[in-house]
């Protein structure tokens, strides 16, 4: 035996499974504790590490995409390698993540969307938000899908930060948008756009909106589109009046959303409508859709204090020829890893994985963000969340089965991967592959002009380095 698991001589051996926010935050929280020696590896399907950073968040919010930084700080320290282009369930199983690694940290994230369970879900015109922003970013999975923006009027369903960064690429400008890592054929398709009507369609009311004030006011600050907001829609009832009291976040909205139904049409050349109190229960059309059919709702408290909403029986018709639904997000199952259908998440107890919803702890196995908790928060809130998932994997040290001293070097798991012939992506190469983008949105005065599809990442590293 090499010594305890922990030692500087038999360091515990963690895979991190997923290069997004979580799962660097995960592995910024092994490093930082002084407890135990740890050695981790980060594994990602995707050649690029950062996850959500690069295909998630808006091209048109760079601020946010900064944070990549702390991660490569992370990823630069000598007990973290990254292995990119390793698929769990592909170039690498499990069970044999399971005899390589004391500890597995799946950080999955949630890339498959929830649906509305209505006639029409399936037509075509109808997509996830979700498959949009993929395709916007750039990400490998989604570059062949078909977006028909020759048509004038497109709904979105839902009222998340998700449905404003949907609302906000199909409103700008292309010289807003050109000035973005917007991937290059989503800027030429949106070139030739002829939306001019984006309907915002709300289930509740206005003080149940979940965007978050910075999102809500830059649609009031697009150059081209005006924001229509029925003034009478944002007079409340007493349940919604009573919730404001511990909600400042809905406040500001509305205060904002004020303001915008106050100023109305402009005569920019776009309009986003807010529908409010409105359920889709039909999207219709013969093939392609034409139109949504909604429901008018009401509100009403239930006895938890959420403010639930019902149909009141009155339909009303939009004529649209795109439908987004942007009403969150479900993480995939992984082969041989649990998960919990209902909640579309890995099923665990303060981060370790269990059997089972509620079930018995699987040990040696955890999970952290997205596919922990659900699709919840911003970016921050995965650091809190995978500093309680380490402090449960640190508990568990002391009784973990440890794995073979062959398998628990840093070489075998490089052998494993060689000898399967799979071509990993090491940090270095991101690194590579990074200032080519770099390097390639200098000259168009972009932040970078993004790698679209897995070959062609590969094909620059591989020939920049031959
Ligand atoms: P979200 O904030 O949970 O919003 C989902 C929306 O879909 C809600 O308006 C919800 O309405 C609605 N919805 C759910 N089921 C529905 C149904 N069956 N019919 C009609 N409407 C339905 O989710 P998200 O927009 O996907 O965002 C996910 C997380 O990422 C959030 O925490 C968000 O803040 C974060 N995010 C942040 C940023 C940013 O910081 N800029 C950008 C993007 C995403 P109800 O309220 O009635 O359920």
């Amino acid at each position: 035996m090499a010594g305890k698991v922990g030692s500087s001589s038999r360091p515990l051996r963690v895979a991190i499974v997923g290069a997004g926010p979580s799962g660097f935050y995960a592995a910024g929280a092994l490093l930082q504790q002084k407890e135990i020696h740890v050695s981790i590896d980060i594994f990602d399907r995707l050649p690029t590490p950062y996850g959500l950073v690069r295909y998630g968040v808006a091209p048109d919010h760079q601020k946010i995409k900064s944070v990549t930084k702390v991660y490569e700080r992370t990823v630069r320290d000598s007990r973290v390698r990254y292995f990119g282009n390793v698929g769990l369930g592909e170039e690498i199983s499990r069970d044999e993540l399971k005899s390589h690694y004391d500890q597995i940290i799946y950080a999955t994230g949630a890339s498959a969307d929830k649906q509305l369970d209505i006639p029409g879900e399936e037509l075509a015109g109808s997509f996830s938000a979700t498959e949009f922003v993929a395709w916007y970013n750039g990400h490998p999975d989604f570059t062949d899908r078909d977006f028909d923006l020759s048509v004038e009027s497109v709904a979105i369903v839902g009222v998340g930060n998700v449905a404003m960064d949907v609302t906000r690429i199909l409103a700008k400008s292309i010289d807003e948008l050109a000035q973005t890592d917007i991937a290059d054929y989503a800027l030429e398709k949106l070139r030739a756009s002829r939306v001019k009507h984006i309907h915002v369609v709300a289930r509740r009311g206005p003080a149940q909106a979940k965007f978050t004030n910075p999102e809500i006011k830059e649609l009031g600050e697009l150059s081209e589109a005006d924001v229509i907001i029925n003034p009478s829609d944002l007079v409340l009832d007493p349940a919604s009046i009573a919730s404001l009291e511990s909600d400042r976040t809905a406040v500001r909205n509305l205060e904002t959303m004020q303001a915008l139904a106050e100023r109305g049409a402009t005569g920019k050349p776009r309009q986003i409508h807010f529908h409010f109190l409105r359920s889709p229960v039909e999207l219709c059309g013969d093939d392609a859709v034409k139109s949504m059919r909604m429901e008018v709702n009401e509100l009403h408290p239930t006895d938890t204090g959420y403010i639930a909403c019902d149909g009141v029986g009155r339909f009303e018709t939009l004529d649209v020829g795109l439908v987004f639904r942007s009403i969150g997000y479900r993480s995939l199952p992984i082969p041989g890893v649990p998960f919990y259908d209902k909640w579309g998440i890995i099923p665990n107890e303060k981060g370790r994985v269990t059997a089972t919803h509620k079930g018995e702890v699987v040990p040696g196995e955890y999970v952290v963000g997205w596919a922990k908790r659900g699709p919840t928060g911003v970016i921050g809130t995965n650091k809190p969340d995978a500093v309680e998932t380490v402090a449960a994997m640190l508990e568990d040290v002391n009784r973990l089965e440890p794995v073979s001293d062959e398998k628990a070097t840093a070489q075998a798991i490089v052998a494993l991967l060689q000898a399967r012939g799979a071509d990993y992506f090491t940090f270095e190469d991101w690194l590579k592959l990074e200032a080519i983008e770099d390097e390639r949105g200098k000259a168009e005065g972009r932040p970078r002009v993004k790698f679209t599809s897995e070959a062609d990442m590969l094909a620059a590293v591989r020939e920049e380095i031959g």
